[in-house]
């Protein structure tokens, strides 16, 4: 594909991106690290662990001191290269909570990065130094249940919390629909000028596009319940009718996606489950 693989993109002063060579149905053309700072610098989603990407941020880094490597959760394709790459920079690993099977037990799926191993986590509004001006971590569950923006100089480093190019997946049991509309109502209320994302482009409208991803998610929750209204059906049945069209590689996130629908529908008394089937309440 073409994308700039290994290159120091350089999106504003202060903040530059290198996108990995991990490109699926998930993360579009890769995952994107950025580095903060000018004299001195913090990694942010170092990403998936692959040699190329690791000497591509070696040379972004070009020698100046690393103060921070920050994950925003910890998914393989955000990650793994965290330890190799606090090998070689002597930086400590600092952001979301570990997410490990010991720990969590069936929450944490097969996409999980279980070696993770922060050295310092940061909680909801946490302040870290990065070149003389504040990184303020911004606890946005939803996606995964560890998940943190970073917000810096204005911008917003999004994660897969809100992308550029496509919805979140949000698939329990550790992807919490309500927690994650919470999430984007709260990013809502803030006045950030600019998203980064892992995956996709900059958001330059960010607010505007919070209210479309929410009007989005609540439309679907419509759908859902108009189609276990009609008669009760099980899940399959429900992403054929409500995703048609959708990529066959999709279709098991899509159905994460609707039971995180349903899920937190029961939760709110509107819907119940018999068998494999839904129904309303
Ligand atoms: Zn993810």
């Amino acid at each position: 594909m073409d994308a700039p693989y290994a290159k120091v993109e350089q999106l504003e002063p202060g903040v530059a991106r290198v996108l990995a060579h991990n490109p699926s149905a998930f993360t579009y053309y890769g995952t994107q690290t950025y580095l903060l700072g000018e004299r001195k610098v913090a990694i942010v989603d170092p990403g998936p662990d692959l040699p190329e990407h690791l000497d591509a941020l070696i040379a972004a880094i070009a020698g100046r001191e690393v103060v921070a490597i920050m994950c925003t959760h910890t998914h393989r394709d955000h990650s793994p290269a965290a330890r190799p790459l606090s090998q070689r920079t002597a930086a400590p690993i600092i952001g979301c909570a570990p997410l490990a099977l010991e720990t969590v037990g069936p929450r944490a799926d097969a996409s999980f990065d279980g070696d993770y191993a922060p050295d310092r986590v940061l909680a909801d509004g946490e302040n870290l130094e990065i070149d003389d001006k504040p990184a303020v971590a911004v606890a946005t569950p939803g996606h995964t249940s560890n998940h943190l923006c970073f917000a810096y100089r204005a911008a917003l480093f999004s994660g897969d919390h809100v992308m550029g190019w496509s919805t979140t997946v949000v698939v329990p049991p550790d992807g919490d629909m309500a927690a994650y509309m919470e999430s984007l109502d709260k990013l809502r209320q803030r006045d950030d000028r600019i998203y980064y994302p892992a995956h996709g482009e900059p958001v330059g409208n960010p607010q505007q596009y919070v209210r479309h991803l929410m009007g989005h998610r609540m439309q679907r929750e419509r759908q859902i319940l108009k189609l276990v209204e009609e008669h009760p059906r099980a899940i399959p049945d429900i992403v054929a009718n409500a995703y048609p069209g959708l990529d066959p590689r999709l279709v098991t996130a899509a159905g994460g996606s609707v039971l995180a629908h349903l899920l937190d529908l029961q939760r709110r008394g509107l819907v119940q489950q018999q068998g494999d089937a839904w129904t309303t309440a």
